[in-house]
Formats: C-alpha cells, structure tokens, sequence
C-alpha cells in the first residue's frame, strides 16, 4: 500500500515525499483510514514502528479542511522531549499546510507559551503538568478541542498523570474523537482506556510484550565495580557509532558520564535533575551527532527517537520488563537493525529473569574479561553443600548469602531460576581467547552496591509527578523502590 491509498492529500503527501517516507508501516497503515472515518483507537504496536505520523497524518488531514483559531487537537505527552520531538515530527509532516502547531511543557518559563497560544494554535502538544498550570491560570481554552491524543498512555500513567489527564479531559468536549497509544497495554491502561474511549477500534501490531527482532540483545554477567570499565571497553570498539546508556538513577548517571567523560568519550548526561535547557540542549547534540554517547536515565526511555541508533546499553538492568521494552526500542527504528546490550549484577538477576519470562526471549550472554564472582567461584565449588547442589542441577552453588542457607532458602533460590553457567561457559567472544582475571573483591561503601542513590528525592511538580509510592506498577516491584522520583 502506499501513501496516495489512504487517502491523505496532496500537501501532506509532498512532504511525506520529502522524508522519504515511502509506504505506511503497518500501524500507520491500520490506523489511518480509521481516525479518518472520526472512530476512537485503541493503539499499540511496538517501539519505532512509526505511531507519531500514524495518529499526526490523519489528524492534519482532517484539520486541514477548515481553519479556526483554536485548538482543535490536543496530544499529551509523558515527557517534555518527546513533545518537543513530536512537534517537530508534526511540522515536518504539515510543511504545505497553512496549520500551527504549538507546544507546552514545564521547565522553562512559561511567557513564551502563554504568547504563543494567545496568538491561537490548532494542534497543541503538551505535558499533562505544565497543560493543568496554564488552565489553573486560565491561559488555556479546550472547549473547542476535537481530538485528543494520549501517546505513551501507560508511561502517563506510571508517572502518576492520571488526576491530571482526567482533569484535563474534563475540559473538553463531550462529543471528541479520542486516540489512545502506547508500546505496552497493562490491565491498568486497558481499563483506563476503556472508561475514556468510545466504542474504540482496537489496533494491535504484533504482541505488546514483542520486543523488535531487528534488536539483538545480550547479556554480561558482571559485578557492579566492573560494569564501567566494561562499558568503556565495548564503547570504544569499532562497532558503537553512537549509543544510549540507561541508568536506573540520577546519580548512577553522573558517575557513569564522569567516568565515559574521563575516558575521553563524547558524553552528556539527561535525567530528571539536568535544567531543561541542559536536557534539550544534550538531547539535540547527540541526534545530531556531535556527542557520541548519551547517559539517560528512563526519561529518555521513552518514544524518544535518535535516526540510526546503533547501541542501547542497560547499565543497570531496569525494574520493569516494560521499561526494558521502551529503552531498548531506542535502537532497531523504522526497520533497522540495534544492538541492546545489558550489564547484569548479581542483585539484578531476578529482575533479568523476569524480562526474559516477560518478552519470550533468552539473551545471549556473553564473557568479558571480568566475569562475574559468582561464576568464577563456581568453576572451585567449595563445601560438599556447595558442590552438591551445583552437581544436581548446574546451577550456582552459592547463589544467594551462604552454602549454609536454611533448607525452605534453597528451594526458595531454586525456583528463581538462576543463572544458566553452561550457557554462560559456552559461549566465547568471537573467537578470540578470553583473558580471565582473577577477581578483585569490591569493597562497597556505605551506599547500596548497585549505587542506587536513596536521597534523590526531588520530584517534579511542575509536570505534576507524584509520589511513586501511589503508582502501583512500582509499588509491586520486589525491590525497594523508595517512593522518591528517581530519574
Ligand atoms: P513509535 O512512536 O512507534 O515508537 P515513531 O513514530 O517515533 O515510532 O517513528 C519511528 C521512526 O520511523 C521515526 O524516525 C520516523 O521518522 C520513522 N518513520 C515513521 N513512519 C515512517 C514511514 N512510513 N517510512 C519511513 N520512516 C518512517
Ligand atoms: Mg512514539
């Protein structure tokens, strides 16, 4: 199918023309036909398979028909870059169309916004936080607003913008036409979705939990202290043209910046505590490639897209299977191919395990010059318990504190599914002979080992993020999540 097919008009197909966009991918090519018919949509298909023009194309098409001062479209966003990316897509796609296209987001001053919709827009892309203040304030009217989209609808809600959302969607007309999209479907955004939707066509590419199969993903098993000479070993081969490293926290970032910077690679870091001006200005360096490498922590995780991509590495495995989903489709876009490789500690094996159970797929694991302690006093198992369990289901001996562990602990131990060893054993790095070192023992300071930083604890309040503690998708990860904004 092509473009000319889903009847979008000439303007529009001039400049889809310009961007090369040859044909619609398969979203896009499900989903245009039917906002065109003025039908709610339930969206979701998987990360880079082109969601931005599958709602924007139509929405410009039918906006295009008559012109107004208001704002008739309105698209929510999680985060400020992505609205600033989205906008950017829209003006790209509206090039020959007389349309405006407005963006709002917190962070910066809002003068420039407040003038900016006083000079009337059509199509606003916004972040629910700073979307809430300038209504608080009055600045903003929604009464004239004819489709509302939600993008990346489950991150809104992770991020805790449902009061918000639902506020904001009170404002607007009852009679609307609504398009909900997201790279994920939890039970939680179905119900949402269901409450806010009209008799939505549902739209599904592939199964949500799908990772792209143009992304090869790997896995070293490696201690905490190792993971940055690890990381700078692997950047600086060939291979890497640019790459993203997920972080877990804020502070993680900074040192994984500090130590990339150090090691003289083009780096900057953008996290939750970066000014606004800082963040956009790093965002935009490294998609223009003047910064080979950015350290981001998962609020660039989501919809954020960098042409040709090459590495994502998870320095720190993420707590959610869906956030991996999210960071790792920051490679493999539009049909290309991605490398997303992950650094595995031994606090993060469980949450390893859940992402393989969670996208059906085994990671190909991978030996580096430091492998894991674990792995090493395996190939010694020491004690008869030790060697016992190990001989009975080649598994780690010691996984977990002591060999002496309480009998109810090791079963427990059992079922969590460890680390495969022969898997790990089996494979070598292309061919070459790998140099084992012998472990040096790390002695971890007062913070947590995996450098978890438990005193972050500004949030964002302009972008009206709340405490995670009421966000019930964290609330239920094993591991302790302090109820604090940590990216
Ligand atoms: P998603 O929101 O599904 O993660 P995006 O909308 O950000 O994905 O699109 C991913 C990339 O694919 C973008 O760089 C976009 O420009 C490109 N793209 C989208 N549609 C097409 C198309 N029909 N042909 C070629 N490239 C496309
Ligand atoms: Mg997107």
């Amino acid at each position: 199918m092509n473009f000319n097919e889903v009847n979008l008009s000439n303007p529009i197909l001039r400049a889809l023309e310009e961007l090369k966009f040859e044909k619609p991918s398969v979203i896009q090519e499900k989903t245009i036909p039917v906002v065109l018919e003025g039908k709610d949509v339930l969206g979701c298909a998987q990360t880079g398979s082109g969601k931005t023009a599958a709602f924007s194309l139509p929405i410009l098409e039918k906006l295009s028909k008559e012109k107004s001062k208001n704002i008739r479209a309105l698209i929510l966003t999680p985060t400020r870059e992505l609205a600033v990316q989205i906008t950017q897509s829209i003006e790209s796609y509206a090039k020959y169309l007389s349309l405006r296209i407005g963006t709002v987001y917190g962070g910066i001053d809002q003068k420039y916004q407040v003038d900016m919709l006083k000079k009337g827009v059509d199509i606003l892309v916004a972040t629910p936080g700073r979307l809430v203040d300038l209504w608080d304030q009055e600045l903003i009217s929604l009464c004239k607003v004819e489709m509302f989209v939600l993008d990346e609808a489950d991150r809104m809600l992770d991020m805790g913008f449902l009061d918000s959302i639902k506020l904001i969607a009170k404002q607007l007309p009852v009679k609307r036409q609504n398009l909900l999209f997201s790279a994920t479907m939890p039970k939680e955004i179905e119900r949402f979705a269901m409450s806010m939707l009209k008799d939505p066509v549902s739209i599904k590419q592939a199964r949500v939990t799908d990772t792209v199969s143009t992304i090869s993903q790997s896995v070293y098993y490696i201690d905490e202290p190792n993971k940055l000479l690890l990381l700078v070993q692997l950047i600086k081969a060939g291979d890497v043209k640019n790459a993203i490293v997920f972080t877990n926290t804020k502070r993680s970032a900074d040192k994984v910046m500090k130590h990339l910077h150090q090691a003289a690679v083009r780096v900057r870091a953008i996290h939750g505590d970066k000014a606004q001006r800082a963040r956009q200005d790093a965002l935009l360096q490294f998609k223009n490639g003047k910064i080979k490498v950015l350290v981001a922590t998962d609020v660039a995780a989501r919809g954020i897209d960098v042409a040709k991509l090459s590495h994502v590495f998870n320095f720190d495995i993420p707590e959610s299977p869906d956030n991996y989903i999210h960071r790792i489709g920051r490679t493999g876009r539009a049909g290309e191919t991605g490398t997303a490789i992950n650094f595995c500690n031994i606090d993060d094996v469980d949450n390893l395990k859940a992402i393989e159970r969670h996208i059906r797929k085994r990671m190909t694991v991978v030996e580096s010059e430091w492998p894991m302690k674990i792995l090493e006093k395996k190939e010694k198992p020491q004690g008869r318990r030790g060697s016992g369990q190990a001989g009975r289901n080649g598994k780690s001996a010691e996984w977990g504190k002591t060999t002496d562990a309480p009998r109810r602990d090791r079963a427990a131990r059992k079922e969590k599914d460890p680390i495969d060893i022969t898997k790990v054993k089996d494979v070598t790095p292309s061919g070459k002979p790998v140099v084992k070192k012998k472990y040096t023992p790390f002695k971890p300071s007062s913070k947590s080992e995996s450098g978890k930083d438990k005193t972050d604890s500004r949030r964002d309040k302009k972008d009206g993020r709340r405490d995670f503690k009421k966000d019930s998708s964290y609330g239920k990860k094993k591991k302790a999540v302090t109820g604090k904004a940590k990216y």
